[in-house]
């Protein structure tokens, strides 16, 4: 049977807990103490605990538990003098000594071998921190996983120590923008959280450190190991688990590679050089190379008189400084451009409050005495050439925006406005070695006729700023680009990825009609743009946009959409670790509902699972996740859920023309169920004294995308007020062929005859039910389908 050894700095305290356990161990466990230097002082002694565990030591071994600081050196102590036979079955086990010795007494007493013992003492306060958690209502309930002890670690507390694992399926793997997800979310728990590259077999790392976390440089597929020591660890584990493996909201598959055909070279003409890079935003532009004036203010680099707190203070002060420009920044790339974008601008919030980069930065100032801007120069130089150095060219990429958030906190702390000005000597083409975020978002499109950049790649965060500004872009030119002398004149045709220096007559004339004919053709796209879309028959089609965000409807209001046909709203659910709240959400579809006024906006409910998990809810392992818990599926799983999002519509149901669509609908009884859960939704309005909202009309519709609610679609209409045949999904379920899966994109084509036969049926079902019956799949989109869908008689 395991033997019990108590070490306390305490005689009384030692022997308290012996009598506890003894007692809980029904006499049956051998415990000895280790209390005290003696019965009356205070401390403790190597050799009583050596003694202690010769005491009760057997064939079963030992279990030692320790309380605080010098305790745990004696017993290393007392283990070493052990001979080694002796020292075998000895654990000095980091469980809380009242509650652990209770807990491992009830085992031992039970015939637990010392391996379950001790396990079962260092989950000790499980229980405790359960019953204090319920009684704070903070709704966690569920029991936290096995605990599993790293090796090597070393707990800096009684506390819980948890881990688990989780592969990272990200297609760019876990770049810097998920890694600063994962630091926000590690910062939200009070244990400690650590992660490290199973795969790559890193050390462990701070997992607050956006820098560490994202040089593990963990690609697709590699496993982290993430360890939590803290009262809330298994909650802590449970959700970055989750997290990671969720994918923070990324896609899986990576976008299709541009096609090989868009080799550099000019058709027509010849120039002085010609410069061959990625196409990153198209377009053709022609005009003098200008640069920005990149001043880098002088640095004082040595602390010759002055306080190293003062220089703490300071740079304090100009992190806050940029934190509010950055915040400033992302607002207003909030609202005009992606919401997903925005969240670039977290990567560089979560750098500038890196605390293992701050530390450094620290002990630079107060122990070399270097002057705060040449410290915080120094680190940041050195992270930046770290992200350089990096293997994935995503995490290379990464460098720029560190280079930024150094670049910012310099100009904050010397006191220039910004130490790289946005502002061109005049219009042209803008030449930088690599696009910051920041400098993009702030970039003047009047000035910047085209962007040509020496590094980084087409699905950089800051040409995504740039191709929505429709500049044209050319990037990864290579170094050379940097050599063209300021006013030479280029020619950049950023269709194929050309930059021609110094084009001749003949290219000169060849780029300006072309440029000319790309102009023309967006000019003559924007004239017709609100022109009421007619066939040549006289019937009247409504085209609607798909958006999921507010800076998507606003796109799509201004490029002449008649209102949304389809709200995705899953992109404000995704990518967190809780769900949105109704307030937030109300706030969203307010101003999504206000823009496109008085065109009307679809919202369609969650439609999460599938490819798109969210990290808080438990949607279980599905071995096919897109025939599991999906769409309406997952609401009517989650009612308290749905009904928020259902009293958020509601809510701004009167700030515009409003209708609510159900996805993945595969049943009658589905679609009755949802309405259920909306009259409750408007009960619950009521009784807050909402009556407006409560009472706001909406009419709710249905997306046919699942063949079982095609085949029922005339009994569907009886009570679904619109269908919206979603193709994409409707397409992969009649197919049987994954979308998303290349393989089988011969059969996942929405112009396979079942398919169109199947959407014929619903649309003629919709009709003779008088049901308005629109489309949004992608296929709505695509110019050459847009015939056939009207001949099925859409419209
Ligand atoms: C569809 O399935 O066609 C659709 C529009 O919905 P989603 O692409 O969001 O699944
Ligand atoms: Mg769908």
């Amino acid at each position: 049977m395991v033997g019990l050894v108590i070490v306390s700095h305490s005689h009384a305290l030692a022997e308290g807990v012996r009598e506890l356990a003894q007692q809980i161990g029904q006499g049956k466990v051998a415990v000895a103490t280790a209390g005290g230097l003696d019965e009356h002082t205070l401390g403790t002694n190597p050799e009583r605990i050596l003694k202690a565990i010769r005491e009760v030591r057997s064939p079963g071994g030992v279990i030692v538990l320790m309380d605080l600081g010098s305790a745990i050196l004696s017993a290393e102590m007392a283990l070493e003098w052990l001979s080694d036979q002796e020292r075998a079955g000895v654990l000095l086990c980091e469980a809380p000594l009242v509650e652990g010795a209770v807990a491992a007494a009830a085992l031992i007493a039970a015939g637990a071998s010392l391996q379950e013992a001790s396990e079962e003492a260092r989950a000790a306060l499980t229980a405790k921190q359960r019953q204090l958690r319920a009684e704070a209502g903070d709704g966690w309930k569920g029991g936290p996983p096995e605990p599993r002890v790293a090796p090597g670690h070393q707990p800096q507390r009684a506390d819980q120590v948890r881990s688990g694992q989780a592969v990272v399926p990200n297609a760019l793997g876990l770049h810097a923008r998920p890694a600063a997800q994962l630091v926000q979310a590690a910062s939200r728990f009070e244990s400690q959280v650590r992660v490290r590259n199973a795969t790559r077999d890193t050390d462990f790392v701070n997992a607050r450190s956006l820098n560490a976390v994202a040089l593990l440089e963990a690609r697709q597929g590699d496993e982290l190991v993430i360890e939590a020591v803290g009262p809330d660890a298994a909650h802590a584990v449970e959700a970055l688990v989750a997290l990671v493996s969720s994918g923070f909201g990324e896609p899986a598959a990576l976008p299709e590679a541009p096609p090989e055909d868009a080799a550099p070279g000019l058709p027509e003409g010849r120039a002085r050089r010609v410069f061959g890079g990625i196409p990153a935003s198209p377009g053709v532009a022609l005009g003098p190379a200008v640069y920005l004036r990149a001043e880098r203010p002088a640095i004082r680099r040595v602390l010759a008189e002055g306080r190293a707190e003062d220089e703490l203070e300071r740079l304090d002060k100009a992190r806050q400084t940029v934190a509010r420009d950055i915040e400033e920044v992302a607002r207003s790339v909030r609202m005009g451009l992606s919401a997903y974008l925005a969240e670039i601008f977290e990567v560089q919030r979560a750098l500038l409050n890196d605390p293992e980069l701050l530390e450094r930065v620290r002990r630079a100032i107060v122990e070399e005495r270097l002057t705060a801007e040449a410290a915080w120069d120094r680190e940041l130089t050195l992270v930046v050439n770290r992200y350089r150095e990096a293997a994935s060219p995503v995490l290379q990429a990464r460098g720029v925006d560190v280079e930024d958030v150094r670049d910012r906190v310099l100009g904050a702390l010397v006191g220039t406005e910004q130490v790289r000005a946005p502002q061109l000597p005049q219009a042209g083409v803008l030449v930088v070695y690599e696009l910051t975020p920041s400098l993009a978002a702030q970039l003047d499109r009047e000035q910047v006729q085209a962007i040509c950049t020496g590094a980084g790649g087409a699905t950089s965060h800051a040409v995504i700023l740039a191709r929505s500004m429709n500049i044209p872009t050319v990037v990864g030119l290579g170094q050379g680009i940097l050599t063209v002398a300021e006013g030479t004149l280029l020619g950049v045709d950023a269709r194929r990825g050309v930059v021609a220096v110094e084009p001749d007559d003949a290219a000169r004339a060849f780029l300006a009609r072309e440029r000319e004919a790309w102009l023309a053709r967006r000019r003559q796209e924007e004239a017709e743009r609100y022109l009421p879309a007619f066939t040549q028959d006289g019937r009247r089609i409504e085209v609607a946009a798909n958006a999921g965000s507010l800076a998507d409807a606003r796109t799509a209001q201004v490029l002449g959409a008649e209102g949304i046909g389809l709200l995705r709203t899953e992109l404000l659910f995704l990518g967190r670790s809780e769900p949105p709240t109704e307030d937030e959400q109300a706030a969203l579809y307010r101003a999504i509902v206000e823009a496109v006024a008085p065109n009307s906006v679809i919202i369609r409910t969650l439609d999460v699972g599938g490819d798109k998990p969210p990290a808080y809810l438990d949607l279980g392992q599905e071995a096919n996740p897109f025939l599991g818990l999906r769409g309406v599926r997952v609401s009517l799983a989650y009612p308290d859920l749905f009904r928020t999002q259902l009293r958020a519509i509601l809510r701004v149901a009167r700030a515009g023309p409003v209708r609510i669509m159900f996805p993945m609908v595969a049943t009658e009884q589905e679609l009755e169920a949802g309405l259920e859960m909306l009259q409750a939704a408007r009960d619950e309005l009521r009784g807050a004294g909402m009556p407006e909202a409560a009472d706001a009309p909406v009419q709710v519709g249905i997306m046919v995308e699942v063949p079982s609610a095609a085949v029922m679609a005339d009994r569907l209409a009886r009570t679904a007020e619109f269908f919206s045949i979603g193709t994409n999904d409707l397409t992969q379920y009649v197919m049987a062929a994954e979308r998303g899966n290349r393989r089988v994109a011969g059969l996942s084509d929405p112009l396979q005859p079942a398919v169109l036969r199947v959407m014929a049926e619903v649309i003629e079902a919709g009709h003779n039910a008088g049901r308005p019956v629109g489309v949004c799949g992608e296929m709505a989109g695509d110019v050459e389908a847009v015939p056939i869908l009207l001949g099925l008689g859409l419209g």
